[in-house]
């Protein structure tokens, strides 16, 4: 399998996840993250997050084709998360041996109800099954339902520093590693990819903002430096929500424009250009993230841009 070669310089990289094709949010992140990572001389990786049962692996190829006719380029091969379930169990087995998981019972509906519990800080686990007895594991493995793996942290809280966000602070809970249905969970694989990888610059939408103290947690952990992040702000559709495939045409093919002319109207949304038509080298020279948005940008679509 390859893997791409650890850059001196650090790198950021571009995650998506191949379920159907990229709008003009995901774009948006993508060009930011490429922004980011090609004017601080990093290397620019580009991983498929395709671990997901929603996964449709057409997508993957049509994902990169679009980026690519946008002009933001990668460094090496494009790492695949579903060719990597080697590492996944020799770094979940790493921190079992440490004594750093445990394995989870509890349905949804049941950490759903303890977390409510006074003591917990909201979005957390109750820590149900921390502490279970070898006897109370073997009845509930007997219940024949696969456990989830979990992390054994020993903090509520972590502090990450975020380009947009300042100092952010949010909640380190038992998070999941694993699922019960064996599939690996994306604030764990993204962690050991990233460090696998050499990349010290997360550029993400700021939906997975809170995701990131459990993720500088765990890379902690296993004993590096977490990134530098920038979560940078979503496009939402004409309802206030997201921007998704009901708000009409809002991919590069739907929307059947020339590339130059998607980046400049993501350039323009970003006050990065008020040029009709870009390519991201354009935008280069004059990147500076302590002017980008921190709104998120409504886009209406409607007749080509
Ligand atoms: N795969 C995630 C997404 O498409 C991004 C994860 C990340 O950048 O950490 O939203």
């Amino acid at each position: 399998m390859l893997i791409p070669l650890v850059p001196a310089t650090g790198a950021g990289r571009y995650a998506p996840s191949p379920t159907g094709d990229l709008h003009l949010g995901n774009l948006r992140t993508a060009l930011l993250a490429w922004l980011f990572a090609r004017s601080s001389d990093r290397a620019f990786l580009m991983r498929m997050e395709d671990l997901d049962d929603r996964v449709d692996p057409a997508s993957a190829q049509r994902q990169l084709a679009d980026l690519a006719a946008l002009g933001i380029d990668w460094d090496g091969p494009v790492l695949y998360q579903s060719d990597r379930q080697e590492t996944y169990w020799a770094e979940l087995g790493k921190l079992r041996d440490a004594g750093l998981t445990f394995e989870c019972f509890c349905t949804r509906r049941e950490i759903h109800a303890a977390a409510s519990a006074p003591h917990a800080p909201p979005g957390s686990y109750p820590g149900t099954c921390r502490d279970l007895t070898e006897q109370q594991r073997a009845e509930r493995r007997a219940t024949g339902r696969p456990p989830a793996v979990r992390l054994r942290t020993s903090a509520t809280h972590c502090t990450v520093t975020d380009a947009l966000h300042g100092r952010y602070t949010g909640v380190v809970d038992d998070f999941v590693l694993q699922r019960g249905d064996g599939t690996f969970a994306y604030n764990f694989v993204c962690v050991v990819d990233d460090l696998a990888t050499g990349v010290d610059q997360v550029v993400r939408g700021d939906d997975l903002l809170s995701s990131a103290p459990r993720q500088a947690y765990l890379a902690s952990l296993l004993g590096h430096e977490p990134p530098r992040y920038a979560h940078v702000p979503l496009v939402l559709g004409p309802s206030g929500k997201r921007l998704a495939k009901r708000d009409g045409a809002v991919t590069m093919r739907e929307i059947d424009a020339r590339p130059a002319r998607i980046v400049g109207l993501l350039a323009r949304s970003l006050g990065l250009s008020n040029k009709e038509e870009s390519t991201p080298q354009d935008l280069l020279g004059g990147f500076d993230a302590t002017l980008l948005p921190h709104e998120p940008w409504v886009f209406v679509p409607g007749p080509t841009p």
